[in-house]
């Protein structure tokens, strides 16, 4: 009988072995930033998951030869406005395989999520949008209920007006608290606050939308007040607001592209977020690697006092596509117009992204849409600019920006975000294969939405979405991430 078992078992375990993986990668140099793996190995992934890492051979329905080529987790972009299929495509021959709506957040999660499933290439999830939240509750809602839904930044931000400029009442508070509620039992994945969207918001609004985030042990994630070194009102400030949030509720604080908002002051701002950290507050960040940033050119970021701020002039502000340099006049009919017009803002120094995207807090986020190259190029650009050619960042450090820290940020979120960012038995088969000679972005502020080169295969959930250089057609294999935003206690400070 013990013999006959024996011989099951063989049988059973050669058989198996013969079949085991769906898909085997082979021979490539494999890193996870978690365990420091950086090593020669074979990769075996079955039912979406990554089932094997051995030096040994695997054998798999399936084996690509990656020799050479670096195997990493994934690019986890925490920051992603386009989440149409054009931007998820050039996002993943950028090798991202998570692109999730976090700074505004979208206007109806429920919605979105419907959307989406069954017709996303790579994986997707959102905020709840306070921005959106006000502006329902000031009764001019966005998105698909707004006269004419536009896609991408246009899509989600409100025209300056009475529901970003009036401060709220105590009653509307309330009812924008109750809507976050709503949209986090719907699967937000936190709550994201455009506060230099929203000018009316008082500090005291902040700081009860900070508590609905503490009260479900979710964080919030946050374009802050404002920008420039003009006192009051300047980005320091800005950061101490919410950093004083933070502590006061207990919520988790993301502070989203520190680039683009503390510009010349971007060292000072991390230096914010060290001294806080080192308090005990959970407090990251994240930044892109271009020198202009883009929103929408009738939103309340151009209220009255924009120029001053930013330090800079109307020619500074630049159409995507056209290469339109605005004048006043032009500013002024685009900045008071019911129809919604992205608008590229040239604003800050190469040496000050330079110092800043190889610092240890930033993690690098997109902050994407269609019309500026980050949408595209950004991931590419930090492998290639700063890994290969300036040689600020080592190869393991710039993954773990991409990957593992994104990752544990969204562990704030959900537990299903242990399995994402991470190359190890068990873990999402969300992997990107790349050459780090040379993968290199190709997009500009002339042609936005020129595909990254260097990416050879792309897995997402098991599934090649990128084999051998080329997509796949008419697969759609990307999931929701969703929050795990019960209400868990009743943390009202
Ligand atoms: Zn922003």
């Amino acid at each position: 009988m013990r013999m006959l078992g024996y011989v099951v078992f063989f049988v059973f375990s050669s058989f198996a072995l013969a079949q085991q993986y769906d898909l085997v990668l082979e021979g490539g140099r494999v890193m996870d930033p978690e365990t420091g793996l950086d090593a020669v190995r074979n990769v075996g992934i079955k039912d979406g998951k990554i089932a094997r890492i051995s030096a040994e051979p695997l054998s798999g329905r399936k084996t690509l030869r990656v020799a050479g080529l670096v195997v990493a987790p994934g690019f986890i972009d925490l920051h992603q406005h386009g989440q149409e299929l054009a931007s998820q495509r050039v996002k993943a021959f950028d090798g991202v395989t998570t692109a999730l709506e976090m700074e505004i957040g979208v206007p109806d999660v429920d919605r979105f999520l419907k959307d989406k499933q069954g017709r996303s290439l790579i994986n997707y999830g959102t905020t709840a949008s306070h921005v959106a939240a006000r502006s329902l509750i000031f009764g001019s809602p966005i998105g698909a209920e707004a006269p004419n839904p536009q896609a991408g930044i246009t899509g989600i931000l409100p025209k300056h007006g009475p529901a970003t400029d009036e401060a709220a009442t105590p009653d509307q508070i309330q009812r924008i608290q109750q809507r976050l509620r709503d949209e986090l039992n719907s699967g937000a994945l936190g709550i994201g606050m455009g506060i230099q969207y929203t000018p009316g918001a008082t500090r005291l609004e902040v700081i009860d939308m900070f508590r609905v985030a503490a009260e479900r042990k979710m964080p919030v994630y946050t374009h802050i007040r404002s920008f420039g070194r003009k006192e009051p009102g300047s980005a320091i400030e800005a950061v101490e607001e919410v950093i004083g949030a933070a502590a006061i509720t207990g919520a988790p604080l993301h502070i989203v592209h520190i680039n683009s908002t503390c510009l010349h002051d971007t060292m000072e701002c991390l230096s914010l977020i060290e001294g806080a950290r080192t308090r005990g507050l959970d407090v990251t960040t994240e930044a892109y690697p271009y020198i202009a940033g883009m929103t929408q050119l009738n939103s309340a970021l151009f209220n009255p006092g924009w120029k001053e701020r930013l330090g800079i002039e109307y020619s500074n502000l630049v159409l995507p596509n056209t290469g339109e340099h605005l004048t006043k006049a032009r500013f002024e009919e685009l900045h008071n117009s019911s129809q919604a017009q992205d608008v590229l803002i040239f604003a800050n120094t190469q040496e000050m992204i330079d110092a800043t995207i190889p610092n240890s807090l930033i993690m690098i986020a997109s902050d994407g849409a269609d019309g500026h190259p980050r949408n595209a190029g950004t991931y590419s650009r930090v492998l290639a600019q700063y890994v290969r050619e300036k040689k600020t960042i080592s190869l393991t450090d710039a993954v773990r920006k991409m990957t593992l820290m994104p990752a544990q940020m969204l562990e704030r979120s959900t537990p299903a975000a242990h399995g994402k960012g991470r190359l190890q038995e068990g873990a999402d088969a969300d992997i990107v294969v790349f050459d780090p000679q040379t993968i290199s972005d190709r997009a500009t502020f002339e042609k936005p939405m020129e595909p990254s080169v260097g990416v050879r295969e792309l897995v997402v959930g098991g599934t090649l979405v990128i084999e051998n250089g080329k997509m796949a057609t008419d697969i759609y294999p990307g999931r929701a991430i969703l929050g795990s935003g019960k209400n868990t206690s009743a943390n009202t400070n």
